[in-house]
């Protein structure tokens, strides 16, 4: 007999590779984002109607109530399709967040359904379960239960809904309950081989919610992105953790590649943001989030009009962009590119300096900028562009913040402190696009802002462009 459903597997796992290549340069992650969608739709298929074989004698990998599993898929896809459809730009990094840990509840929830089948009977009426199976149905359940509750935080902090929780101990006390977690796991195995109780592996969930919080609710600074980033792996692992248990060597890849993506993608951001994996496990990273007004300490800052800055620009041979949030927020990319058009058309070299933290998600810059056409190699990563400073006339910082404020090299107090910028302050001249003083999403006031050589030109991102636009245009 034919094995549909081994080959239908086969096919979803060779697409998601392809799809997680083709993700890793900008032209082809469209594309790879489809090939990878099929590929869930051919294991989704696969699994559902190929499924007479069953693994197992006791027969409850036999998929039952497919009319239910229909009715989610179909309801879920709609739900799924209105919100995907009807999202800001902006809002993005929430959805995914969101999505994140439906994924992370998903997976919990395989543990919390399917421990009690993995039940060894003896014929002396014993029970027992292998070790071999309760780590993967506990690992599911904690890792799946964390990311689920983490990320819903993350949700929360990233709309502004929920703000920083600190308390004294913070971290000793998130240490100490990550450990409560290993020894409420160690001592559920036991009880369930002697006496059958349930009672620490309800203990065990209850210290993974409460973990979970803690974990998310003090970060803050710049190092929401890493938590992210680790979440989505947290997900990873407890999904291949469920292929584990259901012998679903199509999920269990599934879920190998997400977690062992999202921890390189965590592992470049810590390096990015110059923090260690530990700390952010313990909640020890960033300060204050949410973005709130600050005052000037002081100094004054110049403003300047778009007539001046258009002569400026013109008249450079190397300008330098500098996207950040408020690029998103004003969905300024496509206006960006058109000056990044004109000012080529004049002679003027212009690049884009891309911040791996720039804007609410990680690629964020990239994903706009692509969708506006700017070609691929001008976009250039911060560790590349840094040294080109120097020989800049101008940098145009358009709706950045954080990622261009040289307190991260500074100021040991700040919570952006060792989180490598982009050194924009090494230009001849730097131009501010933003629509106030107020700070960005560390909370945090910006010296840059007051240099000397630095002018601000205030407004919404896209009207001063188009402004810029006109105006380089009229000269
Ligand atoms: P910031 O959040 O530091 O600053 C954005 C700036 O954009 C604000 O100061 C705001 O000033 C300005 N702005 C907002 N709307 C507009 C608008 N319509 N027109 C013009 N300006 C506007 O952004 P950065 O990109 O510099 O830094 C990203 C920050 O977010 C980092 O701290 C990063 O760690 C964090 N983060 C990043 C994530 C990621 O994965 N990339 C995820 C979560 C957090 P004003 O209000 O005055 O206009």
């Amino acid at each position: 007999m034919i094995p549909f459903q081994e080959i239908g597997y086969l096919i979803g796992s060779v697409s998601f590779v392809l799809g997680l290549k083709m993700m890793g340069q900008p032209d082809s992650a469209r594309k790879g984002n489809l090939v990878a969608a099929f590929g869930m739709g051919m294991a989704v298929i696969a699994a559902l109607l190929f499924n007479e074989k069953g693994y197992h004698e006791k027969g409850y990998h036999v998929i039952n109530n497919i009319e239910f599993i229909v009715l989610a898929i179909f309801l879920g896809t709609l739900v799924g399709t209105i919100i995907a459809k009807r999202v800001q730009m902006t809002a993005m990094p929430e959805m995914v967040s969101l999505f994140n840990g439906m994924g992370g509840l998903s997976a919990a929830l395989i543990s919390l359904i399917e421990w009690r089948h993995y039940m060894l009977i003896h014929p002396e009426g014993e029970e027992s379960m292998e070790m071999a199976l309760y780590i993967p149905v506990i690992a599911g359940l904690i890792i799946g239960t964390i990311s689920f509750v983490g990320s819903i935080v993350a949700w929360g902090k990233l709309n502004g809904k929920i703000g920083d929780f600190r308390f004294p101990s913070q971290q000793f006390i998130n240490a100490l309950v990550l450990l409560a977690i290993l020894v409420t796991a160690a001592l559920n195995y036991t009880a369930f081989n002697a006496s059958h109780s349930s009672f620490y592996f309800y203990l065990t969930i209850a210290l993974a919610v409460i973990y979970g919080l803690l974990f998310v609710f003090p970060i803050g600074g710049a190092d929401m992105p890493v938590v992210i980033s680790l979440l989505n792996s947290f997900t990873g692992v407890a999904a291949a953790c469920g292929g584990f248990l259901y012998h679903n060597k199509v999920m269990l890849m599934g879920g190998v590649l997400v977690g062992s993506a999202g921890t390189i993608l965590t592992v470049i951001m810590c390096k990015a943001m110059n923090r260690s994996l530990m700390n952010v496990l313990i909640g020890m990273a960033g300060g204050n989030g949410g973005g709130s007004a600050t005052n000037a300490s002081g100094g004054s800052v110049r403003e300047v009009q778009a007539s001046d800055v258009a002569v400026m620009l013109k008249y450079a041979g190397k300008v330098i962009v500098v996207p950040g949030y408020g690029l998103a927020v004003a969905q300024a990319q496509h206006a960006c590119h058109e000056l990044e058009v004109l000012l080529e058309s004049e002679g003027v070299d212009v690049k884009y300096a891309i911040h791996p933290v720039a804007g609410r998600m990680p690629g964020h810059m990239n994903v706009l900028l692509a969708e506006s056409n700017v070609e691929y190699d001008k976009l250039v990563e911060m560790e590349h562009i840094n040294s080109e400073f120097a020989s800049t006339d101008v940098v145009l910082v358009v709706g950045a913040n954080d990622v261009v404020n040289p307190a991260a090299k500074t100021d040991p107090s700040s919570p952006i402190y060792g989180m490598p910028i982009l050194e924009v302050e090494q230009a001849k001249q730097i131009i501010v696009l933003k629509r106030s003083m107020k700070a960005g999403y560390a909370g945090i006031e910006n010296e840059l802002f007051f240099f000397p050589k630095c002018g601000m030109l205030f407004g919404d991102a896209k009207a001063s462009i188009q402004k810029l636009l006109n105006e380089v245009k009229s000269l």
